[in-house]
C-alpha cells in the first residue's frame, strides 16, 4: 500500500522547457495518422516511494529506460486516445477528455500501475496543447490526436508491482480517416480468434490486447476483409469490429419500429468514448416512437437472419480514430451478408446523422453539457 504522504499528479507543479526553433506546420494533405508529431510532450514520473514528481512539458525526444524495464517484459503499459479539435472561433477544445481520464485510471489500477488524479492530467494535455497550439490544424476531419501513455519502468526482472512508472503524452496532427469522405468495409466475422473473454481485460486500454489481433486481420485480409467482427462465445455473439466499438441498425418488418443496437458492456467491450456518444445522442434525438436504442447480445446468427429478410438497414463502427465507420459487407461461413446501400452511397441515413451529430460537437457548431473542454 502506497503512504499517505506521497505526492499526488500536481499540474501547479509544471516546468517548461520549450524546442528552440517551432516548427512549422505541414499542409493539411501530407498529415498521416499518427507518424508525425508536435513539438513537445508531457512526461511525469512516478515512485512507489515519493508518487507524482513535477510534470515537465519538454522537446519531443526519445526515451531512455533499461532494458530491464518491466514495460519491455510483461506489458506494464496502458494507454488512451482522444482528440482536441480547433472551433470556428479559434478555440482548442479536447472531446470528453474526463472519459479517457476515467477509463486510464481503470487500466492504471488493473495492472498496478500508479492512478493519478484525472482533472490534473486534463489540465496538463491543456498546457500542452497550448504549447504546440499553431500545430492544431485547422477544416472539418482535422485534429490533434492525443496518446497519453502509461508505463511500468522498474529495472528488475521478478514479476511484481512496479514500483517506478512513467507518464507521457504526446499528440499527432491528423486528417480526416477517409481522406475522400467515407468509405465503406468488408469485414470478416471472426470465430477462430478470440479478442476478449469473460474475466479478462477486454474492457482495459493495455497495449497486450492489441499486438495478438494484428495476425487474424492479416489473415482477414488475405481473404480481402479489412477488419474482423470479433465474435465471441458458442452463441457467436457480436462484440467489436477491428479497434473499434459496432452498431448495426435493425427494422421489424410487422411493425415498422427500427432499433440500433450494439453490445452492453459486460467486460470484454472496450467502453468507448464514441459508443457512448452515438448512444446518449441517439436517445436523445430519435424519436421513442419510431426507434428503440438498446444495448443487448446479438449474434452473428441473427444478423445474417435479419438480412434475409431485409431487416439489416445500416452497420457502422464507432471509434475516436475515424468517428464512424460505416460497413457493406460481412463474410460469414463462406457466405456474404450484406448491408443494403443506395447507388452511390457508402452508408444509411442514420450513419450519417450520427457522423454530422458527433462532428457539429466536436467542432464547436453545437454545444452538449460538458463534452468538449477548453
Ligand atoms: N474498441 C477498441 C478495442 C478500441 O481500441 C477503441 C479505441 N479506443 C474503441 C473500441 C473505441 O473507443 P473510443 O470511442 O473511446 O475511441
Amino acid at each position: 500500500t502506497r503512504s499517505l504522504a506521497t505526492a499526488p499528479l500536481d499540474a501547479s507543479r509544471l516546468q517548461v522547457t520549450p524546442i528552440s526553433h517551432p516548427s512549422t506546420p505541414k499542409p493539411n494533405d501530407q498529415l498521416v495518422f499518427g507518424k508525425t508529431f508536435t513539438d513537445h510532450m508531457l512526461t511525469v514520473e512516478w515512485t512507489k516511494e515519493n508518487g507524482w514528481d513535477a510534470p515537465q512539458i519538454k522537446p519531443y525526444a526519445n526515451l531512455s529506460l533499461p532494458p530491464s524495464a518491466c514495460v519491455f517484459h510483461y506489458a506494464f503499459e496502458l494507454f488512451e486516445g482522444l482528440k482536441a479539435y480547433r472551433t470556428p472561433d479559434n478555440k482548442i477544445t479536447m472531446f470528453r477528455p474526463d472519459m479517457n481520464m476515467a477509463r486510464m485510471n481503470k487500466s492504471a489500477a488493473r495492472i498496478c500501475l500508479p492512478t493519478f488524479q484525472s482533472e490534473e492530467l486534463v489540465k496538463l494535455m491543456g498546457k500542452l496543447i497550448e504549447q504546440d497550439k499553431h500545430l492544431v490544424p485547422q477544416g472539418q476531419g482535422y485534429s490533434l490526436y492525443i496518446r497519453p501513455t502509461l508505463i511500468g519502468t522498474t529495472a528488475a526482472l521478478g514479476v511484481s508491482t512496479p514500483d517506478k512508472a512513467l507518464l507521457f503524452v504526446i499528440c499527432s496532427p491528423v486528417g480526416p480517416y477517409y481522406k475522400t469522405g467515407f468509405k465503406a468495409v468488408r469485414l470478416e466475422a471472426t470465430d477462430y480468434a478470440t479478442r476478449a473473454w469473460p474475466g479478462g481485460v477486454g474492457d482495459k486500454k493495455l497495449g497486450a490486447n492489441y499486438a495478438p489481433c494484428i495476425l487474424p486481420q492479416l489473415q482477414a485480409a488475405e481473404r480481402g476483409y479489412q477488419q474482423n467482427l470479433w465474435l465471441f462465445g458458442p452463441e457467436k455473439n457480436i462484440t467489436e469490429v477491428g479497434t473499434m466499438n459496432v452498431f448495426f441498425v435493425f427494422q421489424n418488418k410487422a411493425t415498422g419500429k427500427k432499433e440500433l443496437v450494439t453490445a452492453p458492456l459486460d467486460g470484454t467491450i472496450l467502453e468507448g468514448v464514441t459508443r457512448d456518444s452515438v448512444l446518449a445522442l441517439a436517445r436523445e434525438k430519435l424519436d421513442p416512437n419510431e426507434w428503440e436504442v438498446n444495448e443487448r447480445y446479438y449474434s452473428i446468427t441473427e444478423v445474417a437472419e435479419k438480412a434475409q429478410k431485409g431487416e439489416l438497414l445500416e452497420a457502422f463502427g464507432s471509434g475516436t480514430a475515424a468517428v464512424v465507420s460505416p460497413i457493406k459487407e460481412i463474410g460469414w461461413n463462406g457466405q456474404a451478408i450484406h448491408v443494403p446501400l443506395l447507388p452511390g452511397e457508402q452508408s444509411g441515413p442514420l450513419t450519417k446523422d450520427v457522423a454530422k451529430w458527433i462532428a457539429d460537437i466536436q467542432y464547436g457548431k453545437e454545444k452538449h453539457g460538458n463534452w468538449s473542454k477548453v
